[in-house]
């Protein structure tokens, strides 16, 4: 079905409010196996408003509005939407119940532009909102749906999860199933090279790849008559995927790697350290960020300077003299030191040049993770030639994460 996305608020074209609610709707709306064809957004007047939703509606048939639903004078997209379609408009005694409950339960008086949240398009189908006041309703003529959502990013969410969605399944005739797969270690294009006898000439399952930062994710998705069909043709398709790139697969079910690796961490009972210097403690935010990483961590090191490598972490000082402190030499001797103070069962060491500056004969993203576990002790070579200092610093954390993953995996 050929779907628009019309976002109301002037905030929206002053900048001061980034559309995140047209990013959500086409997420959703793609997977369901919507057609979303346009992104609008138009500020809060109403005449403009009406010529979007005629151009919205001249296209496509299903219009998803959101924002403008609020108490206030300049909140009127459901007026011009009802108007539009031809539509009155009635006092909604569930609505108003819940208005007054809610600003009983706060110990205020309504005021009286709150009762305007109350009415709702003759026809509606009302979603009505336990997370906020306005409600979001669909209204339909003929063969054209439109729908309209509060603006605040949580109620619109809300009720995306409370009703719209199981709404908006009547128009599905096909069942759509899809799962994202997860990849690092490999670039977008050599991932579609590998991928080709499957991806070329793709009907269904299809397989999208798309790159994010350092990452790379494949979604692939089916639509057959039942979930069931559908399920398994996505199940006999990652078969074949796994066959071609399996090793670069992190997570079948769009997991983020420092969940996995806290994940394997806990099921083979290992603890885990870390010696940072150029990431400044992101490794340890990284693992602390997935619940339960109280298993498996217990301190770490951040050894911003010479001195602190030699002295936290016992780095020979001749080391940093002979090879210079981004080295493999003293990362190892990072990680081997971590360990060894920390008791802990794997070390994993950063030393390198985020960025923008390095010194000379050096570059910016230059830098070496080092790892010791049992007896083993190696390291990996970065080189971003970026320089670019967060994209670095995130991007060293990926690849810190993914180097424990290949020693646990
Ligand atoms: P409204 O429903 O128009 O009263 O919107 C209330 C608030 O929701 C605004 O002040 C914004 O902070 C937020 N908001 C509205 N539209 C969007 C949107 N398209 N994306 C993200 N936030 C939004
Ligand atoms: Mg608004």
């Amino acid at each position: 079905m050929k779907t628009s996305i019309l976002a109301v608020g002037t905030e929206l074209l002053f900048g001061q409010t980034v559309n995140t609610n047209a990013a959500f709707l086409s997420d959703k709306l793609n997977h369901m196996g919507f057609d979303v064809m346009y992104h609008f957004v138009v500020g809060d007047n109403p005449a403009r408003l009406k010529a979007k939703l005629a151009e919205a509606f001249s296209d496509t048939d299903l219009v998803i509005l959101t924002g403008g639903l609020g108490p206030t004078q300049d909140d009127l997209t459901k007026e011009m939407v009802a108007e539009y379609m031809g539509k009155g408009m009635h006092l909604d005694k569930n609505v108003l119940e819940q208005l007054e409950e809610f600003f009983e339960k706060r110990g205020k008086a309504m005021a009286e532009n709150n009762i305007k949240q109350a009415y709702l398009p003759d026809g509606c189908t009302p979603f009505y909102n336990a997370s906020g006041t306005a409600p979001g309703f669909a209204l339909n003529t003929d063969d054209k749906t439109a729908i309209c959502l509060p603006g605040p990013p949580r109620e619109m969410k809300w009720l995306w999860d409370n009703g719209v969605r199981e709404y908006l399944e009547q128009f599905m005739d096909k069942k759509m199933f899809y799962r994202v797969i997860r990849t690092i270690g490999i670039g977008e294009s050599d991932l579609e090279t590998l991928l080709m006898p499957v991806i070329d000439g793709q009907t269904d399952p299809t397989v999208a790849t798309y790159a994010k930062e350092g990452e790379c994710t494949l979604r692939v998705a089916s639509q057959r008559d039942t979930t069931e069909e559908a399920e398994a043709a996505v199940n006999e398709m990652i078969e074949r995927i796994d066959s071609l790139v399996g090793d670069f697969i992190y997570s079948y079910d769009d997991e983020d790697l420092k969940e996995v690796v806290v994940r394997i961490l806990k099921e083979k009972g290992l603890t885990i350290t870390s010696a940072e210097s150029c990431t400044g403690g992101k490794f340890p935010a990284a693992i602390t960020d997935v619940a339960g990483a109280s298993d498996v961590l217990s301190s770490a090191y951040i050894t911003y300077s010479n001195e602190s490598k030699i002295k936290e972490l016992g780095v020979p000082a001749e080391l940093i003299d002979r090879y210079g402190v981004v080295s493999p030499q003293v990362a190892e001797a990072m990680a081997i030191g971590a360990k060894a103070r920390s008791g802990a069962d794997i070390a994993v060491s950063v030393t390198g040049y985020a960025g923008p500056e390095a010194d000379p004969g050096h570059e910016a993203g230059e830098a070496y993770i080092g790892f010791a576990i049992g007896d083993k002790v190696g390291h990996h070579d970065v080189c971003t030639s970026r320089n670019d200092r967060k994209w670095n610093r995130n991007y060293i954390l990926l690849r810190m994460l993914r180097a424990v993953y290949q020693l646990i995996k």
